[in-house]
C-alpha cells in the first residue's frame, strides 16, 4: 500500500540540490550492570524480572552511577578521537512515556561527557571526515508492546528490564552528503564500537539505534535547509533507504513551491515512504535541568590515560599497520579488519607463516568460502589460525605444491588436524626429488612409446599428456614445474 504525500523529485530536480544529513546513533554500552543500579543487563529474560526500585523508578531510590559504563562510554569517546570534558554533568530531560517510570531520562545535556571527535569514512575510493559533535550518556527507557489492536481486546504490555540500561548517543555534525556516506559513517562508528568491546552493537536486539536527519539546500548555497528527523530505522539498509526517500521528499515539496516542515517522521518498513509522527518537540520542551541525585562526573587525566593505554588499537589504525607490517593491498587490509576476531584470526595465522600475504589470500579465499558455505563465523572455523600459518609455510618452502595444499587444506577444514600431520598419516609430501622424478617419467615414457612418437613427429601438445601419467602416478606429489621441465628436456634429448 503506497500512500505517497507528493509525487517523489525527478532526476533533473534532484540534480539541483545537495542533501546534508547528520546522524544521532545510540550504542548500548556493554556493561554487566544497569547504569544507575546493579541490575543485570541480560536480555531476554521474563520481563520485568531485571528491576529493581531504582530502575522502576519507585520515589525517593537514588542512581549510582556505574564505574564500568563511564569507562566504556570514555573508551568509546576516544575512538571516535573525542576529546574527555574534565567535568560533565547529568541531567533530567523530562517526558511522560509509559515505560519511562521515573517520568524523566538521566542524559547529559550542555556538559557532555565529550566533544569534538571525527570519524573518517571511505566512499568511492575517497576518504572523507565527519566530525562528532559529542557523545553523551544515558539511560534506556523499557520497552512497550502492543497486542490484539484489530480486536476487540486490546493490550499493551510494559517490560522494564532494558529500563537503565546504559547508552552512549554519539551525535554528529550535519557533514554528510548522501545516503551511502550516512552508511559508511555507520559502519565505521559500529566497527569501532564492536572492535574496542565498547558494544556489541547488535541491531536486532536494540543495541545499536540510529536516527538520521536530513535536508536539502540548493546547491553552493549556504544556508542549511529545514531538517526532518527520521525514526524507526532498524537496519543499516533501512537508514539508507530512508535517508534516500526523504531527500527526494523535500526536494519535490520544494519544487512544486512549498517548504520542509520541521517534523519527526517514522520510516515505514512496508512502503519504504517516511511519514509523519510528531511536530519536532524544541529542547526546552523537555525542561532539562542538572540531575540532583548525582555529583558531576570528574574523570581525570590519570583515568583518562589509563583507559586510552587499555584500549585495544582501533580498525583504522589496524589496516594501516596491516598494510605496512605485512605488505597487504588495501582492500585486503580492509576485509581483514571488517571485525576483530577476524583480524586476530589473520595476525595469528601470519605469525605463524612466513609469507603474510599469501596468509591473507588463504584466510579471505578458501578459508571464508568454507566458513561462509557453512554459515559459520571465523570464531567457529575448525582450522585453528597456526594451522593456516603452517601450510602456508609448507608451501613457501616448496615442501607442498599447490594442489596439494588445496587437497590438504580440505582435511585440516573436515579433521581439525594440522597439515603436518596429515602429511605424514597420509604420506603426502610434494617430490621436488629430480631423482625420484626422473625415475617417474623414464617409467611414464616406456610405457607410452606411441606418444613419445608423435612428439618426436611434430605434435609437441602429447607433452600435457605425458607429463599428466607422471602427476597421476606419483599420487599428484611430483612438483609438476619439474616435471614439465625435466620430461621436455628429456623428450628433446
Ligand atoms: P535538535 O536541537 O533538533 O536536536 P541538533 O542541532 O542537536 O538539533 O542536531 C541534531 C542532529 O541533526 C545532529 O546530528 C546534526 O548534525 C543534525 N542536523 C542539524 N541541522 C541539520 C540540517 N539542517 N540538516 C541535516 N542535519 C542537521
Ligand atoms: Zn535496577
Ligand atoms: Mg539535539
Amino acid at each position: 500500500m503506497s500512500t505517497a504525500e507528493v509525487a517523489l523529485a525527478t532526476p533533473d530536480q534532484v540534480a539541483k540540490y545537495e542533501p546534508v544529513i547528520g546522524l544521532e546513533v545510540h550504542c548500548q554500552l556493554a556493561t554487566n550492570t544497569k547504569i544507575f543500579c546493579g541490575c543485570p543487563t541480560s536480555f531476554g529474560e521474563d520481563p520485568n524480572s531485571n528491576t529493581c526500585p531504582v530502575c522502576l523508578g519507585l520515589p525517593g531510590a537514588l542512581p549510582v552511577l556505574s564505574r564500568q559504563a563511564v569507562e566504556l562510554g570514555v573508551q568509546g569517546s576516544l575512538a571516535l578521537h573525542c576529546e574527555i570534558n574534565p567535568i560533565s554533568v547529568f541531567a533530567r530531560k523530562n517526558y511522560f512515556y509509559p515505560d519511562l517510570p521515573k517520568g524523566y531520562q538521566i542524559s547529559q545535556y550542555d556538559q557532555p561527557l565529550a566533544e569534538h571527535g571525527w570519524v573518517d569514512v571511505q566512499v568511492d575510493g575517497a576518504t572523507k571526515r565527519i566530525r562528532v559533535t559529542r557523545v553523551h550518556m544515558e539511560d534506556d527507557a523499557g520497552k512497550s508492546s502492543h497486542e490484539g489492536f484489530r480486536d476487540s481486546e486490546k493490550f499493551s504490555y510494559v517490560d522494564l528490564n532494558r529500563a537503565g540500561t546504559p547508552l552512549i548517543e554519539i551525535v554528529s555534525e550535519p557533514d554528510m552528503r548522501s545516503a551511502e556516506e550516512a552508511y559508511a559513517y555507520l559502519t565505521e562508528v559500529k566497527q569501532a564500537m564492536q572492535f574496542i568491546e565498547v558494544s556489541t552493537c547488535d541491531m536486532e536486539k536494540g543495541q545499536l539505534r540510529c536516527d538520521a536527519n536530513v535536508s536539502v539546500r540548493i546547491k553552493g548555497a549556504e544556508k542549511l535547509g529545514t531538517k526532518v528527523e527520521i525514526k524507526n530505522l532498524n537496519s543499516f539498509r533501512h537508514v539508507k533507504l530512508g535517508i534516500e526517500y526523504e531527500i527526494l521528499r523535500q526536494i519535490a515539496l520544494l519544487e512544486s513551491g512549498q517548504r520542509v516542515r520541521q517534523q519527526t517522521r517514522l520510516f515505514n518498513v512496508d512502503s519504504g515512504e517516511t511519514t509523519l509522527m510528531r511536530d519536532k518537540e524544541e529542547a526546552a520542551d523537555y525542561r532539562y535541568f542538572p540531575e540532583p541525585d548525582l555529583l558531576p562526573l570528574v574523570v581525570t587525566e590519570e583515568w583518562k590515560s589509563e583507559l586510552q593505554a587499555r584500549m585495544p588499537e582501533l580498525p583504522a589504525d589496524r589496516r594501516s599497520r596491516f598494510i605496512h607490517e605485512y605488505g597487504l593491498r588495501e582492500y585486503d587490509a580492509q576485509v581483514l579488519t571488517l571485525t576483530r576476531p577476524m583480524a586476530d584470526y589473520y595476525e595469528r595465522a601470519a605469525k605463524a607463516s612466513s609469507d603474510p600475504r599469501t596468509t591473507a589470500n588463504w584466510v579471505m579465499g578458501d578459508l571464508a568460502g568454507m566458513l561462509n558455505g557453512a554459515g559459520k563465523s571465523i570464531e567457529e572455523s575448525p582450522i585453528p589460525a597456526e594451522h593456516i600459518g603452517e601450510l602456508v609455510g609448507l608451501i613457501a618452502s616448496g615442501e607442498l605444491s599447490g594442489k596439494l595444499a588445496k587437497d590438504i587444506f580440505t582435511k585440516m577444514y573436515a579433521e581439525g588436524l594440522s597439515a603436518k600431520t596429515i602429511m605424514d598419516r597420509d604420506g603426502l609430501r610434494q617430490i621436488s626429488d629430480t631423482g625420484a622424478i626422473e625415475k617417474i617419467i623414464d617409467e611414464v615414457l616406456a610405457a607410452n612409446p606411441k606418444q613419445v612418437e608423435q612428439y618426436k613427429g611434430g605434435k609437441p601438445t602429447v607433452i600435457g599428456f605425458l607429463v599428466g601419467q607422471v602427476m597421476k602416478a606419483s599420487k599428484g606429489q611430483a612438483n609438476p614445474g619439474a616435471v614439465n621441465e625435466m620430461m621436455k628436456a628429456k623428450l628433446d634429448s
